[in-house]
């Protein structure tokens, strides 16, 4: 399959791409900055029909430039991870519009524009998996995320819409929503933190990211071809829905 893993430079991203492409898939990385940090995945991926891209989902035009990029390397793309996302936290009175605003833009306008670039290739091929990387917060929310938890839970929302929409044309549409995975997004929290959401989880461990790339694999495979508009939670048991 060719597959374009957003926001792969690192972290959850990087781990998908590595898993993906050791199962001989072919993989489209992106990065919004750390080009050099995408350029070590991309250079570290078994197999030799990769490709990177710059894609700043705050910008359609930056989704459209690279959608059509990707569209001159490939003729078909089989799959999309919409793993790109950041976080602006601060307590609700201190947020800003702004900062409500940005992280919706991003973690979910930019999403949208990313199916929606990809949509007519896969409808006319009548096969597509799409997996949208969204998180436990859009089900429990956080202090000082309601920015990001808005933008999470309206992600579900709109992959179930999706597909509704795209079922008939065989394209399939599900989230994963991890729970607190080792990234730099979650360095960010203080021990105190840290320990808080350990001692929550009943498998009293932060995840990995290959945790997750494991569980996208499989919502983007044929195991999974009877499994759309599903939310897959892998969170340690931290939400059981
Ligand atoms: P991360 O380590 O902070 O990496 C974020 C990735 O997104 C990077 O590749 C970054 O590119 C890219 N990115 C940031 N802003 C972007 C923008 N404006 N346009 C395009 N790409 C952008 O994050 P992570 O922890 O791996 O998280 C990956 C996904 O999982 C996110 O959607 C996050 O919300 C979700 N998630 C994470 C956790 C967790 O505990 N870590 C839990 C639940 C859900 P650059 O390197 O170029 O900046």
């Amino acid at each position: 399959m060719n597959i374009v893993v957003t926001g792969s430079s690192r972290g959850i991203g990087a781990a998908i791409a590595h898993y993906l492409a050791n199962q001989g898939h072919s993989i489209f990385v992106t990065y919004a900055r750390s080009e050099d940090k995408a350029k070590q995945v991309l250079e570290a991926l078994p197999g030799d029909n990769h490709h990177m891209g710059q894609l700043d989902l705050s910008s359609a035009d930056s989704i459209a430039k690279f959608f059509e990029s990707v569209l001159e390397k490939w003729e078909q793309v089989d799959g999309l991870v919409n793993n790109a996302g950041l976080t602006k936290d601060q307590l609700l009175l201190r947020m800003k519009a702004e900062d409500f605003n940005d992280v919706i833009n991003v973690n979910l306008t930019g999403q949208f524009l990313c199916i929606k670039s990809l949509t007519r290739k896969m409808m006319k091929a009548r096969k597509g998996s799409i997996v949208n990387i969204s998180s436990v917060v859009g089900s429990i929310g956080n202090p000082g995320q309601a920015n990001y938890a808005a933008s999470k839970a309206g992600l579900e929302g709109m992959t179930r819409s999706m597909a509704a929409e795209l079922g008939s044309r065989n394209i399939r549409v599900n989230c994963i929503a991890p729970g607190f995975i080792s990234t730099d997004m979650t360095d960010e929290l203080s021990e105190e933190q840290k320990n808080g959401f350990i001692d929550a989880c009943p498998l009293k461990r932060f995840g990995t990211p290959e945790d997750i790339a494991k569980s996208v694999a499989f919502l983007l495979s044929d195991d999974a071809s009877y499994v759309t508009g599903q939310v897959l939670h892998v969170n340690g048991g931290l939400y059981m829905g």
